[in-house]
Formats: structure tokens, C-alpha cells, sequence
């Protein structure tokens, strides 16, 4: 058996939404390092006698800052065969997981990435929410609503967010006015559908639906983690909701 750190999605909260090999991967684990925003019964898994290190991040806080994260798997690679470095949900989608690879890869560790059902597509999809439909939206586009306030040089173009393209924003609860407020000054309707979904696929779900114009204030109240949908295919959630 040789070495591998699994960079690992663990799905957006539902626990049944993990995948057949990300179980199997915390099955044979030897030290699985985790973040707060996969579900903690996914480590009653592991097996007996496996280290578990918690790397926790909230979003907008970080208790262990992404460098010494990518030491202490680098540094747990050195110790065990399988290490699981465990990402809520996708490990590439604002997951960070390209860096933690990045940094093996330069030490010569050997590693795979487990994709994750992400957040992005379920979260909505639990709210009843799809992120196209045919005839409303063919497109849709995943975004960071974490980029630093008062950015000299935003590297969102606000101004490309002028379409019916169905934006889901991530990180971005603590930046929701703001987001609302750029996309009203891009020409978007201040009467235009949103949706802020919070703890999405789990039994504390929570769905807020508003405008442009008054989801901030509609929303504010809702608990981390939480994403935005802003397109027409919100409307759909009246006849599509399921869950909640
Ligand atoms: N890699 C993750 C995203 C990490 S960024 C993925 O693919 O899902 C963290 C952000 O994801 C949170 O700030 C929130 O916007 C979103 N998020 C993750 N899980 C969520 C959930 N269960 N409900 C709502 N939003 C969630």
C-alpha cells in the first residue's frame, strides 16, 4: 500500500450525500483532517485508533490559517499511510483543496482528489431550486461572496452580472447587501428573485426567499452556512420544494 493523502469532498451535510468512495477512503483512514463544514457524523466511520484533527473554519474566520493547514497534512502524510484531508462539499469548489495539492505535490507527496457533491448545485436543489431549467435559464455561474469589502480592484465583474444567468454566491451571507446593491447598479431589477439557504441539505435547513431590494433585510437573521441564489428559476421553488 503506498502512501496517498485523499483530498476529500465530503457533501454538502446530508451524510447520504457522501460518495461510495469517500466512505471507503474514512473506512481504511489513518488520520482524517477535517473542516467544520463537513457533518461530524461522518467520523464515526473512521475506523478504531484513527487520529482525527480538526482544522475547523468558519467562513470569514479562520482558527488555523491555510498555511500551517497544508503543514499539518504535509506533516501527516510523513506519519500514516492514509491520510484523508476531509472538505465540505467539493474540494475544488472554493475548497482550498487545489492549494493543499499544490503544496504536496511540491514535497513529493502522492495524492488523489475525491470530488464532492458541492453545495453550489445541491443546496439549491434541496430548496427546490434547480439551477437551470429549459425555457427559464441555460447557465448558471458559482461565485465567491467573500471577496474583501472595499477591494481597490474587485476581481468580480459586477457589470457581467447583467444576464438572467442563474448566480449562486458562496461565503457571501455577511456581504449580502452589498451583493444585492452591485447587482442593482449592474441593471438588475430591484424586484428580481433570491433565495439565501442556510444549513442546506440538513434537518435545520432554512430558506428565505425576497428581491434584490429586500433579501438583506429578509435574510439577516439566518445562521452560517448559507448561500444565495439570485435567477427567475427561484420562482420555481413554489412548486418544486421538497424538503423543508
Ligand atoms: N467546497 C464547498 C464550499 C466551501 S465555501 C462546496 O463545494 O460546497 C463555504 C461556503 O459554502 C459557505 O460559506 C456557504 O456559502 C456554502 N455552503 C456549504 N455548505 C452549505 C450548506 N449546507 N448550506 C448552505 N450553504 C453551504
Amino acid at each position: 500500500m503506498s502512501k496517498t493523502v485523499h483530498l476529500v469532498g465530503a457533501g454538502p451535510g446530508d451524510i447520504e450525500l457522501m460518495t461510495v468512495k469517500s466512505l471507503r477512503l474514512i473506512k481504511e483512514a489513518d488520520v482524517i483532517i477535517f473542516d467544520r463544514l463537513a457533518n461530524p457524523l461522518i467520523l464515526k466511520e473512521a475506523p478504531q485508533g484513527c487520529e482525527f484533527i480538526d482544522v475547523g473554519k468558519t467562513d470569514g474566520q479562520h482558527p488555523v490559517k491555510q498555511p500551517e493547514i497544508n503543514e499539518i497534512i504535509y506533516q501527516s502524510s510523513l506519519k500514516y499511510e492514509n491520510v484523508v484531508r476531509l472538505k465540505g462539499g467539493d474540494p475544488f469548489v472554493f475548497g482550498r483543496g487545489g492549494e493543499e495539492a499544490l503544496y504536496l505535490k511540491e514535497r513529493n507527496v502522492k495524492f488523489d482528489i475525491v470530488p464532492g457533491i458541492t453545495s453550489a448545485i445541491s443546496v439549491p436543489a434541496y430548496a427546490g431550486i434547480p439551477v437551470t431549467q429549459r425555457g427559464v435559464v441555460s447557465s448558471f455561474r458559482v461565485i465567491t461572496g467573500h471577496e474583501a469589502p472595499g477591494k481597490a480592484v474587485s476581481q468580480i465583474d459586477w457589470n457581467s452580472f447583467n444576464t438572467d444567468e442563474t448566480l449562486v454566491f458562496l461565503m457571501g451571507l455577511h456581504n449580502l447587501g452589498r451583493i444585492s446593491k452591485n447587482l442593482m447598479e449592474a441593471g438588475k431589477d430591484k424586484n428580481y428573485p433570491v433565495a439565501v439557504i442556510s444549513a442546506g441539505t440538513t434537518a435545520t435547513q432554512k430558506v428565505v426567499v425576497g428581491t434584490l431590494e429586500n433579501i438583506e433585510e429578509k435574510a439577516k437573521s439566518l445562521p452560517t452556512p448559507a448561500l444565495i441564489v439570485v435567477g427567475k428559476v427561484v420562482n420555481l421553488r413554489d412548486e418544486l420544494k421538497w424538503f423543508d
